[in-house]
């Protein structure tokens, strides 16, 4: 009878990141999906050089040349009255951490990386929500739902990658008090042709405006034919799940800021409201032959644009402990964890200080504007390098 796989819940692009490097090091692996069809949500993501090189070792390069577009630059602006705080000159990334800024559309991000898995041999299952598990010294028996019925799988190890409400999570009871917390943060997402942005907005660069309680991201995706922005706002903003661009810009007070980025705004035909929600840090993220990966591991705010990145390096991280050497799989999980927890944190921590960063407004706002002008755009840059290296 063959070994029970290691079993992966979840193929978001954390899920799918660890289906590869576990096969790459050799394992059987079983990839389950709750939902019926793989797909991600309507958005862009950038990628940065830190998970863009992995991404290259999982011999992804010549896929995500068709499907990324590189950013030559970030500019940072103040949303009041577009000035321009700084240019962050992205494209010296490849040379200096091995693999560019990296933009995708996040559906082709995802398919990239089923079909890598798939071609490594990976099975994946969609349908199939997992509730709870058991295990002993000889395995783990997860538990699963489907159009089916409830059945019961065996596995070598288990691998949360299901998200930030996490089944695998709650099930592992790693702390006291773990439910999602509501940050108060909403983000609203669009898409929209590029043609209908105002022309200064539609250069291969993205664009970061600061205003008080509220930022705003964007980018060109694809052949740059499409927009991907980003409102971060604090407070809950609107109850609707939706807002056309006229209605978000009165909803966060934009009508009075930059006439540029009022009419991005308001070039989106729909923004989706996406309400943020952390839950508490933690120190471990393993029991036995089961562990955590990703959101589920390490949800953290968008403000440094890691959460997917750092998903990746956690598949990463799981490859290399798994790599034939003869530990138990309860030492492989432990390897994993210790190298992953501190820099989990750290980046958790480090996210929610920028945020504060982007958000201030009065006499804090002017300070952090005169010492972005200070740094300029390479000291910008230099001061995130711990992340990318
Ligand atoms: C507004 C916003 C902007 C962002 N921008 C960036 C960015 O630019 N760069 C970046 O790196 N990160 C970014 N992030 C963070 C990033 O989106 C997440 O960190 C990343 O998608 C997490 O991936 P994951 O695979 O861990 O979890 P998820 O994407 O949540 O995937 C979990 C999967 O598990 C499945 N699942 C859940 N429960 C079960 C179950 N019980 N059984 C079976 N399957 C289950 C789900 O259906 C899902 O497919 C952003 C986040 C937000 C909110």
């Amino acid at each position: 009878m063959a070994a029970a796989p290691v079993i992966v819940v979840g193929a978001g692009i954390g899920g799918l990141a660890a289906a590869i490097a576990l096969t790459r090091a050799g394992r059987r692996v079983l990839t389950l999906e709750r939902a019926e069809k793989i797909e991600e949500v309507g958005a862009g993501l950038q990628i940065s050089p830190n998970a863009g090189r992995v991404l290259q070792e999982f011999g992804l390069s010549p896929a995500l040349e068709k499907i990324a577009l590189e950013p030559h630059a970030l500019d940072i602006r103040r949303a009041a009255d577009g000035a321009t705080l700084a240019r962050l000159p992205l494209a010296a990334a490849r040379s200096r951490w091995g693999a560019p800024f990296r933009v995708f559309h996040r559906a082709d991000l995802q398919n990239a990386l089923l079909e890598k898995a798939l071609s490594l041999g990976a099975t994946v299952r969609t349908g199939v929500r997992c509730s709870g598990f058991s295990q002993d010294e000889d395995g783990v028996r997860l538990i699963v739902h489907s159009e089916s019925g409830e059945e019961t799988l065996d596995a070598e190890a288990v691998i949360g990658a299901d998200g930030l409400r996490s089944s695998i999570r709650s099930g592992l009871r790693l702390c006291e008090n773990d439910e999602p917390i509501d940050l108060g943060l909403t983000a609203w997402r669009a898409l929209f042709p590029i043609e209908t942005a105002p022309a200064s907005l539609r250069e291969r660069a993205t664009h970061l405006w600061l205003g008080p309680g509220a930022h705003i991201v964007h980018y060109p995706l694809r052949d740059a034919s499409i927009v991907s922005a980003v409102a971060i706002i604090e407070g809950a903003t609107a109850p609707a799940e939706s807002l056309n661009g006229e209605e978000l810009a009165r909803a966060i007070g934009f009508e009075r800021w930059n006439a540029d980025l009022r009419a991005l705004i308001e070039a989106a035909p729909a923004w989706r409201r996406w309400p943020l929600f952390g839950r508490p840090e933690l120190v471990r993220w393993s029991r036995g032959r089961v562990t955590l990966l990703g959101d589920a591991a390490h949800p953290m705010t968008p403000f440094l644009a890691q959460g997917a990145a750092q998903a990746i390096e956690d598949a990463a991280a799981l490859g290399r402990a798994f790599e034939p050497g003869g530990q138990s799989v309860e030492a492989a999980l432990d390897a994993y964890q210790a190298a992953r927890t501190q820099r989990a944190i750290k980046i958790q921590r480090g996210s929610r200080r920028q945020g504060f960063y982007f958000h201030m407004s009065g006499p804090a706002a002017v300070a952090r504007d005169l010492a972005i002008r200070a740094l300029g755009g390479a000291g910008m840059l230099a001061r995130n390098a711990w992340l990318y290296r």
